[in-house]
């Protein structure tokens, strides 16, 4: 080592962030453990060291493939790449386009089982942060598994924020990741591998293995000789704040949290209805996200405008921009520690502020109506 390397006395003064015990094999498979809890799920669970289009993409280039009847349902952008994914593995693909608006309906589903009978494999977003919306996976998932077929369900934009029931719904490949109301970390992800599934994937000869995108691999090298030495090493650091994440929802209760952050949805959509001109893009309450709420700008304002301008006056406030079918909507990400009321009363402010600036009553009844319903959600 050259005098150039040594470290410097501020460089000492500096956190060492990897200064820590490496994670062994048995604090990786805990990991994984209570992220089958969160899942509620008993069957085996893959921990994939990257985002979660990891994983999703693993799941369909591993249950999908020439002989593949799919229903992809789009209800938001994820399904869009889903449908790409699939028709490159050369499956054939049926789409069930739902406007962003709303959910999908089970009868939806059911129309769509029954006209295209050879579908074996059904992808499906459960709750779109995108969009805003989410779908009736509980009523749907019986009626895929009554048909024969896989459900795969991207599970990120759900989980922490409402009930994600695996095994009692029939999901057979279930994809989470810690980024959105579980307060956790993007880096890595979990999914949850019926047998069903693994039989599917074993039969599959184009499914990915020795790969990255391999769940095979993971089966054979990590669940198979009984978890106990990690096939590589693991994103250390990733799975500690995975780790964190799944222990302080714990804490709190999922009950509890799944309530803050459906309460949260329905303050804001309660205060929203008071403010002339803006609107909840998604219709109904029934169909709206726990995890975040696509609002429309009032006529004549551009929702991209009207994100910047909110952002301009409170840059703290968790917006962005989302494309709906009908063009761009602004959305509010009140997952994870932003889920409660205080979220829900400044974003009113804000929007009061830009839309109302001259009438402070309009914000009064939105305040009122918002408190009133968090107070009835609770
Ligand atoms: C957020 C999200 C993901 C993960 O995508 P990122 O944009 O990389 O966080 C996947 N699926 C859904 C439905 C999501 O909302």
């Amino acid at each position: 080592m050259t005098a150039q390397h040594e470290p410097t006395p501020d460089s000492r003064r500096l956190p060492w962030l990897l200064d820590l015990p490496a994670m062994d094999a048995a604090r990786f498979a805990a990991v994984e453990d209570k992220a089958a809890a969160v899942l509620h799920t008993t069957g085996d669970v893959v921990t994939m060291q990257g985002e979660a289009l990891l994983p999703l993409e693993s799941c369909i280039r591993s249950a999908a493939g020439p002989g593949t009847t799919a229903l992809n349902v789009i209800t938001g952008p994820y399904g869009e790449t889903f449908g790409t994914w699939l028709r490159s593995t050369g499956a054939h693909v049926v789409t069930l386009d739902v406007p962003s608006s709303r959910a999908v309906t089970p009868d939806e589903i059911a129309g769509a089982l029954a006209e295209h009978p050879a579908i074996d494999f059904v992808s499906l977003v459960h709750a779109e942060a995108a969009t805003g919306n989410t779908n009736p996976v509980d009523a749907i998932g019986p009626l895929v598994r009554a048909h024969g077929a896989l459900l795969m369900v991207d599970a990120v934009a759900s989980v922490g924020a409402e009930p994600v029931l695996t095994d009692e719904w029939g999901i057979d490949l279930c994809v989470i990741g810690g980024q959105k109301a579980l307060a956790g970390p993007a880096g890595v992800s979990v999914t949850s591998v019926s047998e069903r599934a693994w039989e599917r994937i074993a039969a599959n000869t184009r499914a990915p293995r020795g790969s990255y995108l391999s769940l095979l691999d993971w089966k054979s090298r990590w669940i198979e000789p009984g978890r106990t030495a990690l096939p590589h090493a693991p994103a250390q650091l990733e799975m500690l704040a995975l780790e964190q994440a799944l222990d302080r929802i714990a804490a709190e209760g999922l009950p509890a949290a799944h309530a803050r952050h459906a309460a949260t949805a329905r303050a804001l959509r309660a205060g929203v209805r008071r403010l002339p001109g803006v609107g909840c893009y998604v219709v109904e309450d029934a169909h709206a996200a726990p995890a975040a709420t696509t609002l429309t700008a009032p006529d004549g304002t551009d929702a991209r405008t009207l994100t910047a301008d909110l952002l301009a006056a409170d840059p703290s406030l968790p917006l962005q921009t989302a494309t709906g079918t009908d063009g761009p909507v602004l959305r509010v990400n009140h997952y994870g520690a932003a889920a409660g009321l205080p979220t829900v009363l400044d974003t009113l402010a804000a929007l009061a502020r830009a839309t109302a600036p001259d009438a402070p009553d309009v914000l009064e009844a939105a305040r009122a109506a918002a408190e009133s319903a968090w107070e009835d959600a609770r």
